[in-house]
């Protein structure tokens, strides 16, 4: 515990009841913060820091808020603040994809006519509209409410959630693609900008895990084996296996203690390889 000296900070998790966010907001919660679930679904936030609470010892509660309502997330600053005090570490862990904006084949051919519904000229700009919204704004709404309690301290730390699509986009996404790529610019962009006020500003990019939003994608619904993408995913990973929640933890301990303190606007991946890797 004393290594990472985070006995009693505040910490925020936006999306903290998803799968990634909830075992991060734990690995934050033994190490002594105080944590404060924020989820769109007030039933597992309350659920996640009650499990948080009984596992760890240390406080969390459960909010429901949406990272895209503005209102909704002061609202949060207030009961965060009566419970808690100011906030001193934001994890931007809401986001995510949606078929609407996922193109069903990878590389088209023929011409547009052909099977339109499959490619590019399938996609439904509302889709883009919503993979930019929760990827995006849900980042940046939450950080303007709460980096406010960061400013006043002098002090603070965010975390952003990227993913391995930010660096080089990966086929059948590019709403979500492009989404996680804004966000790396826009860590760099706000570390800058908060360089002089005790804010760090960083981000983490996860590689290929199994979750809800992409189980779509890599399982095969009918025999329950790897999708042909779930194999090559397997095969551009020299680790050759999916990342677990449980090793994201490291590097959010790393990020958000006083051992990164001259570290700010840098991207971490965290992909057993897969971005170092030109597949030969
Ligand atoms: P998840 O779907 O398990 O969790 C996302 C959580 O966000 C859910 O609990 C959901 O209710 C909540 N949420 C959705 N909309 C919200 C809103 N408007 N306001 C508040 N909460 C909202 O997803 P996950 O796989 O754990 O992903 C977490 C983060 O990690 C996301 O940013 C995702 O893009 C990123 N990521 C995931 C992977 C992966 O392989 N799963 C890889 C890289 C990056």
């Amino acid at each position: 515990m004393s290594q990472f000296n985070l006995k009693d900070k505040v910490a925020v998790i936006t999306g903290g009841a998803g799968i990634i966010c909830s075992s991060l907001s734990k690995s934050l919660a033994l190490h002594g913060v105080k944590t404060v679930i924020i989820d769109i679904n007030k039933e597992a936030a309350v659920k996640v820091a009650l499990a948080i609470e009984k596992e760890t010892g240390s406080q969390s509660i459960g909010l429901q808020a949406s990272v895209l309502d503005k209102k909704s997330m002061e609202a949060a600053r207030q009961a965060i603040h009566a419970k808690f005090g100011p906030v001193d570490i934001l994890v931007n862990g809401a986001g995510g994809n949606s078929p609407a904006a996922t193109t069903k084949i990878e590389k088209m051919e023929g011409t547009p006519d052909e099977h339109p519904e499959d490619t590019f000229f399938g996609l439904q700009t509302e889709g883009f509209d919503k993979v930019f919204d929760l990827n995006f704004k849900g980042t940046l709404i939450p950080t303007m409410v709460l980096a406010a309690d960061m400013v006043e301290k002098k002090s603070g730390v965010i975390i952003n959630i990227s993913s391995m699509n930010s660096y080089r986009p990966l086929t059948k996404i590019p709403a979500y693609s492009a989404a996680k790529a804004a966000i790396n610019n826009f860590t760099q962009w706000l570390a800058v900008h908060f360089a002089k006020t005790g804010i760090r500003v960083n981000a983490i990019a996860p590689g290929f895990l199994l979750t809800n939003q992409n189980r779509f994608l890599m399982i095969d619904e009918s025999t329950g084996g790897l999708t042909p993408r779930g194999k090559k995913i397997l095969n551009g990973t020299p680790m050759e296996r999916f990342c677990t929640p449980e090793e994201l933890s490291g590097t959010l301990l790393y990020l958000v203690s006083d051992l990164s303190q001259f570290v700010t606007g840098v991207i971490i991946p965290v992909d057993g390889g897969f971005s170092a890797y030109s597949g030969i």
